[in-house]
């Protein structure tokens, strides 16, 4: 396995690797890296000749607010988790390669960015988009792969290839959780034991409302509202939102039609950290 930390090998190697014949599949993360990202990797071996895992926490998909500064980083961790996994290629560039001090340049998927996550950081997305439209320019993959964790995430950097035409295929890796149905994140390790315990009330609630919809029940208000209430009696929980869309448009869902399958989302806080979390009912 191979760490690379400069822009222009990372693309010379790329396009020999492409020039061989090889196909690549690319998985970004921020590091810090747990089954959830072991997941993807597995997933891009299986669909791919060559496999780059990116390392990059990206400034510009924070907000002055957030945890940049202390998200949690462990570059050797991570690299004896990659090469265990048969990683080809890990690039971690530093920050300055990646955005130079005259940069200037972003990108932006527009209205599906400002609602659910983007709400609540609206600079966010441009962020997400402007650094793996970055990547992929880097990497030259064939293939991407991405995490339904992140489910608006997902669809935004779909619609990002195919409105700019990137010739890659995105494919998206199930969540993974802890036992207790805890999704796996790198900020989990920001929660202390009590908060960790109680934590596993969202996936609960997620469960609820999807039983809820398969037993015939159409009014979102209403399981919405036993969600909250689950969440809340906690006492350690503020809840950003809690939503039910189209799973492929995002438009919201007042009344639940199984016609078309239903993302139901959350975003919570407890202490200073944020939790997200999702599930998709199927039609
Ligand atoms: P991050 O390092 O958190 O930016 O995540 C990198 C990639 O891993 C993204 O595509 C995430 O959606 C994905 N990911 C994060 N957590 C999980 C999880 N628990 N299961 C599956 N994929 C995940």
């Amino acid at each position: 396995m191979q760490l690379i930390t400069s822009i222009l090998e990372m693309q010379q190697l790329a396009d020999k690797v492409r020039n061989s014949g090889n196909k690549i599949g690319v998985v970004p993360t921020m590091g810090y890296l747990h089954e959830g990202h072991i997941s993807l990797i597995r997933i891009a071996k299986q669909n791919s000749d060559f496999v780059v895992t990116t390392i990059f926490v990206n400034p510009t998909q924070f907000a002055p607010n957030e945890d940049f500064e202390k998200y949690p980083r462990d570059l050797n961790r991570d690299l004896a988790i990659c090469r265990a996994e048969d990683v080809d290629v890990v690039f971690a560039p530093d920050t300055s390669a990646m955005y130079n001090s005259d940069f200037l340049t972003f990108v932006n998927v527009e209205k599906i960015t400002s609602i659910l996550e983007g709400k609540f950081r609206p600079t966010h997305f441009r962020g997400v988009t402007t650094v793996v439209a970055k990547l992929f320019n880097i990497t030259k993959p064939h293939i991407a792969i991405f995490g339904q964790k992140d489910a608006q995430q997902a669809i935004v950097i779909k619609k990002m290839v195919k409105d700019l035409n990137f010739d890659i295929n995105i494919l998206i890796g199930p969540t993974i959780r802890e036992t207790d149905g805890l999704a796996m994140s790198s900020r989990n390790v920001y929660l202390n034991n009590d908060e960790r315990r109680k934590a596993t009330v969202l996936y609960q609630s997620l469960k609820f409302a999807e039983s809820e919809i398969i037993k015939g029940q159409t009014n979102i208000d209403t399981i919405k509202s036993v969600m909250e209430k689950m969440i809340l009696e906690k006492q350690i929980f503020t809840i950003d939102y809690i939503s039910f869309n189209d799973a492929e448009t995002l438009e919201e869902i007042k009344i639940a039609d199984l016609n078309k399958s239903i993302l139901i989302s959350l975003a919570v806080r407890t202490g200073k950290v944020r939790l997200i979390d999702n599930i998709v009912v199927k039609r």
